[in-house]
């Protein structure tokens, strides 16, 4: 029997990038998944479709993920479907890559917003209806750990807020046996950060692998952690990065 069967998955911001590969891996291993997404109703029109048409069970519901009420009743929206919730992946994330000093105030309220805000937002709401053992999974990124990257200050700083929730989170709630953790890609490539963008020859120079990362290489380690095997590993910082931060 595939390892998530009868597991019900919310992912933010599944409809394409690292959130849609997560989504495909964990119905493919035998989950229910709920997306979120906010102007692709297409591209999550496409993921519903490709689980569909594999034999498994998902909606895309319209939420953004820094709109609470939105987030809240996405959240609502996943239980009142399904029956429950056993898996919260909070990938829904954005960058405003620019020099700090360049940045306005609407630009650092947005990325504060949808990687700070919206994670704690999602995992509330969740944590009311997460059954016993369930999983809570942040994106985080590699740069929350070790920044080596001129113009991601601001995001950089969101994504170690991630990493600090992360572990004081899992003491929390570690009697529920709910696990808390936080997985920090590197460079990936996807529409926020192409392989072939003026960003990426510094990433790569930067990886051990001298790679970009593809989102599956994240999928599965997200599959992981969701999985039966993972129980025991709660509050760690999952780096899968290439060699990034080696
Ligand atoms: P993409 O921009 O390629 O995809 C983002 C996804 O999230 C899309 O499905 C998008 O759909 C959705 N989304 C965007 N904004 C919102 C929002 N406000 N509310 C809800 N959904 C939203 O990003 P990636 O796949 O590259 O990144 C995913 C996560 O991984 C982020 O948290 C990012 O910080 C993190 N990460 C990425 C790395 C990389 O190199 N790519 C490296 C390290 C971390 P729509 O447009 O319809 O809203």
């Amino acid at each position: 029997m595939p390892k998530l069967t009868n597991k019900i998955a919310l992912v933010t911001g599944g409809s394409r990038g690292i959130g849609a590969a997560i989504a495909k891996r964990l119905a493919s291993e035998g989950a229910t998944v709920a997306i979120t997404y906010t102007k692709g109703a297409e591209a999550a029109a496409a993921v519903v479709g490709a689980i569909e048409a594999a034999g498994g069970k998902s909606l895309a519901i319209q939420a953004d993920a820094a709109d609470a009420d939105a987030v809240t009743q996405a959240v609502e929206k996943t239980v009142a479907t399904y029956g429950g919730l056993d898996i919260l992946v909070n990938n829904a994330g954005t960058a405003i890559p620019k020099p700090f000093q360049e940045a306005t105030i609407e630009e650092l309220d947005r990325v504060i917003d949808i990687n700070i805000r919206g994670t704690f937002i999602a995992t509330l709401a969740a944590l009311k209806h997460l059954r016993n053992g369930g999983r809570i999974i942040s994106i985080g990124s590699c740069v929350g750990e070790r920044n080596m990257t001129p113009g991601l200050a601001a995001y950089a700083a969101t994504k170690g807020a991630v990493k600090m929730f992360t572990q004081g989170l899992a003491r929390e709630v570690g009697d529920r046996a709910i696990t808390v953790n936080n997985v920090q890609p590197g460079p990936i490539d996807t529409e926020l950060n192409p392989a072939a963008g003026d960003w990426a020859a510094p990433q790569i120079a930067n990886t051990a692998l001298k790679r970009y990362g593809h989102v599956e290489e994240i999928a599965a380690m997200v599959a992981f952690v969701a999985g039966p095997e993972a129980a025991y590993i709660t509050g760690a910082n999952l780096t899968v990065d290439g060699g990034t931060n080696a």
